[in-house]
C-alpha cells in the first residue's frame, strides 16, 4: 500500500473518478467535500419531501463508465441500472407542431421528413454522417488524449488522417453550417440547441460541436433511482477500493512547499498534508484567489466574458395535464436569436427555451403519476456573482416559460410549497468563482476547445479534473477528466521514483498560525 496521501479537492464526477482509479491501484486517498453529498452539479434535492435529481438527466457515453469501472476491477451492471430510451427527446414549438428524436437514426429521419419534408429528412441523414464523422475523428486525439493543442492534434491524427480532420471543417462556425444542412429555422433551432450542452451559445459555437448530437444520437440511458445514483455508485465504489470521503469540509486553501502543492487548509483551520492534491472545483476558483495566493496562478484565470451559460432551474412536484411529456421534452422559443442576444447581454431570455426532464415518464408513458416530478432548465447569463436578478426579473422569467409551455399545451398545475428554483446565484454559491456558469469557459471559436487546462496545473503536484478542464464539461467527459488526472499523478510518481527525485513532497510545510496538523 502506498502511504503518499492524495487529496482530491471536490466529489464531483471528476473527483469521484480520480479517487476511484487512483485507490484501485492503492494510493492512499483522501476526498474533501464542502457539500453534504457526492456529485457536486449531479445533486440531489427533496421538493415536497420527494427525491429528485437536479443537474444532468441525459446520461451518454456509457462506454466511458465501462472502461473505467473495467479499469477498477468492477462491472458497470453490478452497480447501476441502465436502460436505453427509445424517444432522445420530444421537442415542441406549439401546439401542433411536434418532433420526437429516436434512437434509431431511420426512425427521426421518418419523422422529420413528415415534420418538414423529404430535403429535411436528407438533410439530417447527412448531418448525421458529418456529425458522426467529426467524433469520429476527434475522440481519440482530443477526447481521449491529455490537452492537446492544435500542432498536437494535427500530429496525432497523422498524415493519412489530415483529410478526415479538414473535413470536419475544424474553423467553422455551428450557425452557419447548420444552414447547410436544415433549411427549416426549427430544425436549426433544434441542432444548434445542442451547444447549450456545453454551455455555449449555437451562434458563436464552432462547428465541431455537431459531434454533441452524434454523441446523444449514439446512445441515451436513463439511471434507474436517478443520475445521483451515478455519483453514489462511485463514492461507494471508491470507497470499497479504500479512498476515504468528508462530505460538510469545505476548503479554504491549497497548501504549498518548496513550489509543489502539499496539502490543503481546511475552512476550521485544520490543515491536511498530501503528496498531491486533485482539485475538481472550476478551475477559475483558482485563478480568483480563491484557494489561496499560492495557486493563483497555477491555472490561466477566466474572465467573465468567458464564461459558459449558466441556468436557472426549477424542480416541482405538480400534477401535469394537455401535453404528452416525454421522459426528455424541449419546449422551444419562437425567437431563437433574441433569446441568446438576452443571455449575451446579462439578461434572463424574454423568450426562453425550456427543457423539462419528467423524471417519472418513460419514453411515451402517458400515464405519469398524479403529481410528478419534474426538472425544468432554461439558459441563463453567468452573472450571478455580479448582478444577482431581482424577484421581479425572476418571476417574470417563470411567467414566460410558463406561457411559452402553455402555448404548446402544457399545464403545469405548481405551488410555490412544492417548487425549487435555483438561480446563477445559488449555482455561483455551489461552485465558487463561477458566476452560475455551469461548464466552465465556453466554447466561443475554434481555439476555445484548446484553452481548457489539462490535468496537470502550473503548479507542481497539484493536479485538475473536472467539466473545466480538458475534455470539458458533461458527465462522461468530466470523468475522462478524472481519469486523465489519475494518470497523470500515477505517471509522475513514477517517473520521479526513477529519477530519484522525491516524486513528491512528504516533508512538512512551516506550520501556520491557527492550523493543526492532522496527518
Ligand atoms: C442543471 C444541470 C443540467 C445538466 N445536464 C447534463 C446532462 O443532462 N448530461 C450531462 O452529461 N451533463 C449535464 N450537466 C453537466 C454536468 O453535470 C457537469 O459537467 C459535471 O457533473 C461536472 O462534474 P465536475 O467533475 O466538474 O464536478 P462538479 O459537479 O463541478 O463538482 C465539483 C465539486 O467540488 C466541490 N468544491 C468546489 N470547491 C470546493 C472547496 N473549496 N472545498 C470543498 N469542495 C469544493 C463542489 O462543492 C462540488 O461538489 C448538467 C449540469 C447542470 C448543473
Amino acid at each position: 500500500m502506498n502511504t503518499e496521501r492524495v487529496i482530491v479537492v471536490g466529489a464531483g464526477i471528476g473527483g469521484l473518478v480520480t479517487a476511484l482509479e487512483l485507490s484501485a491501484q492503492g494510493v492512499e486517498v483522501l476526498v474533501v467535500e464542502q457539500a453534504s453529498q457526492p456529485g457536486g452539479k449531479m445533486r440531489e434535492v427533496s421538493v415536497g419531501g420527494v427525491a429528485m435529481d437536479a443537474g444532468p438527466t441525459v446520461f451518454t457515453m456509457r462506454w466511458v463508465f465501462e472502461e473505467l469501472f473495467d479499469a477498477v476491477g468492477a462491472q458497470l451492471a453490478d452497480h447501476l441500472n441502465l436502460a436505453p430510451v427509445d424517444v432522445l427527446a420530444r421537442h415542441a414549438w406549439s401546439e401542433h407542431e411536434r418532433l420526437d428524436l429516436f434512437a434509431d437514426v431511420a426512425r427521426s429521419a421518418d419523422a422529420i421528413g413528415a415534420f418538414a419534408g423529404a430535403q429535411a429528412s436528407r438533410g439530417y441523414l447527412e448531418f448525421c454522417v458529418r456529425a458522426r464523422g467529426i467524433y469520429r475523428t476527434l475522440e481519440q486525439p482530443f477526447l481521449r488524449s491529455a490537452r492537446p493543442n492544435p500542432v498536437s492534434l494535427a500530429h496525432r491524427v497523422g498524415l493519412r488522417g489530415l483529410p478526415d480532420l479538414m473535413r470536419i471543417a475544424p474553423f467553422s462556425r455551428l450557425w452557419p453550417e447548420l444552414g447547410r444542412h436544415f433549411a427549416d429555422p426549427r430544425l436549426r433551432q433544434l441542432f444548434g440547441r445542442y451547444a447549450t450542452y456545453c454551455g455555449t451559445s449555437p451562434f458563436l459555437a464552432p462547428a465541431t460541436l455537431m459531434l454533441v448530437a452524434h454523441v446523444e444520437q449514439d446512445g441515451v440511458w436513463t439511471v434507474d433511482g436517478g443520475m445521483h445514483r451515478v455519483a453514489q455508485a462511485l463514492a461507494s465504489l471508491a470507497r470499497e477500493r479504500g479512498a476515504s470521503l468528508r462530505f460538510n469540509t469545505p476548503i479554504a486553501s491549497i497548501l504549498t512547499r518548496g513550489g509543489r502543492a502539499c496539502g490543503v487548509r481546511l475552512a476550521d483551520g485544520d490543515e491536511l498534508l498530501a503528496s498531491a492534491v486533485v482539485f475538481n472545483g472550476d478551475v477559475a476558483a483558482l485563478g480568483a484567489g480563491l484557494l489561496g495566493d499560492a495557486v493563483r496562478s497555477a491555472a490561466a484565470p477566466v474572465a467573465p466574458a468567458r464564461r459558459s451559460l449558466s441556468a436557472l432551474t426549477w424542480n416541482l412536484l405538480a400534477p401535469t395535464r394537455g401535453f404528452p411529456l416525454s421522459r426528455h421534452t424541449v419546449f422551444f422559443s419562437n425567437d431563437c436569436a433574441a433569446e441568446f442576444d438576452d443571455i449575451r447581454r446579462g439578461r434572463l431570455p424574454a423568450s426562453p427555451t425550456a427543457y423539462v426532464c419528467a423524471h417519472d415518464r418513460g419514453d411515451n408513458d402517458a400515464a405519469a403519476p398524479a403529481a410528478e416530478r419534474l426538472l425544468m432548465i432554461v439558459n441563463a447569463p453567468a452573472t450571478g456573482d455580479a448582478r444577482p436578478f431581482t424577484p421581479e426579473e425572476l418571476t417574470r422569467c417563470e411567467a414566460q416559460t410558463f406561457t411559452q409551455m402553455a402555448r404548446c399545451g402544457l399545464q403545469v398545475d405548481r405551488r410555490p410549497e412544492h417548487t425549487l428554483m435555483t438561480t446563477p446565484q445559488d449555482f455561483d454559491r455551489l461552485f465558487p468563482a463561477t458566476g452560475g456558469a455551469l461548464y466552465g469557459q465556453a466554447s466561443h471559436g475554434w481555439v476555445a476547445s484548446f484553452n481548457r487546462p489539462g490535468a496537470r496545473s502550473r503548479l507542481p503536484g497539484l493536479y485538475l479534473a473536472g467539466g473545466s478542464v480538458h475534455p470539458g464539461p458533461g458527465v462522461p467527459m468530466a470523468a475522462l477528466s478524472g481519469r486523465q488526472a489519475a494518470a497523470s499523478v500515477i505517471a509522475d510518481r513514477a517517473r520521479a521514483r526513477t529519477s530519484g527525485r522525491p516524486s513528491t513532497s512528504s516533508s512538512r510545510p512551516a506550520a501556520t498560525p491557527g492550523g493543526t496538523w492532522t496527518r
